[in-house]
């Protein structure tokens, strides 16, 4: 098992802004690749794409193999393969967090509701929320919030999951429970591409960092510690002296 993400030349633009530029990625299994960059630089643009939410002006996408074709029909496969988890956790606020989490491997993978439940269970258990199943959305904080949004995310079993700022919105005290679920998952093999502000999560977790600027991926390495005492790049140089971080 090689590449599961693979992406040749794409190009995006929105009428006259153009938003991504010729970007090539190629992501393996088990794989984390971190994307950091400035606000407007087009890292929701570029997850987006990938989970086949845009559509794209050239270039090509495949995910373990299966084209990404944004109001093509077999966007259902797709989206067994990729999952996505956004900084605004988009639960259904009536239905109740097991709810949330079965709604899709039943409705949309025909899973019964038995199987599906009995593993939602042991994911909310790993999370810590197994005891607020039957809680509707605003009787959790946001990181327990967020929490569900990856549990549901996770029981899809995608073979590449997505994380657009999911610490963002945030209180900081809540920041470190949902990272701490994310490097459980990095470390149990999960291929992911996370879009963070959290440079010393960041550093943490990454096997490879893509900095993007203006819609080009201006710098790319897998010397993580490297690029975070040293980037090559004076615009990453630059982006990383706003941060404070270890
Ligand atoms: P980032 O996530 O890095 O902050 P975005 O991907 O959200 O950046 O945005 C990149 C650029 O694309 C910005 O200039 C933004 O205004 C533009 N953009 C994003 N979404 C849309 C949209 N739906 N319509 C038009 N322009 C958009
Ligand atoms: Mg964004």
């Amino acid at each position: 098992m090689s590449e599961l993400l693979k992406v040749t030349h794409l190009h995006k633009e929105f009428g006259p802004n153009v938003v991504l530029k010729d970007i090539n990625l190629s992501v393996k299994k088990g794989e984390v690749v971190v994307i950091i960059g400035p606000s407007g630089c087009g890292k929701s643009t570029f997850l987006r794409c990938l989970n086949g939410l845009e559509e794209i002006q050239s270039g090509v996408i495949t995910v373990d193999g299966l084209p990404v074709e944004a109001g093509k029909r077999d966007i259902t496969k797709l989206r067994q393969k990729i999952g996505m988890v956004f900084q605004s956790y988009e639960l259904f606020p009536h239905k109740t967090v097991l709810e949330n989490i079965i709604l899709a491997p039943t409705k949309v993978q025909k899973r019964t509701r038995e199987d599906a439940t009995r593993e939602a269970l042991e994911l909310l258990d790993k999370v810590g929320l197994v005891d607020k199943k039957d809680y509707y959305p605003r009787q959790l904080s946001g990181g327990q919030k967020q929490r569900v949004a990856i549990v549901r995310a996770l029981l899809m079993h995608p073979e590449v999951i997505l994380f657009d700022e999911v610490t963002a919105a945030l209180d900081p005290e809540m920041v470190h429970e949902v990272l701490e679920t994310m490097i459980a998952l990095a470390k149990s093999g999960s291929t992911m591409l996370i879009v963070t502000h959290e440079m010393a999560f960041a550093k943490a977790v990454a096997d490879r960092i893509i900095f993007l600027d203006k819609g080009d991926i201006v710098e790319e390495t897998s010397d993580v510690k490297d690029f975070f005492i040293q980037p090559k790049t004076e615009r990453a140089q630059k982006f990383l002296k706003t941060f404070a971080y270890e």
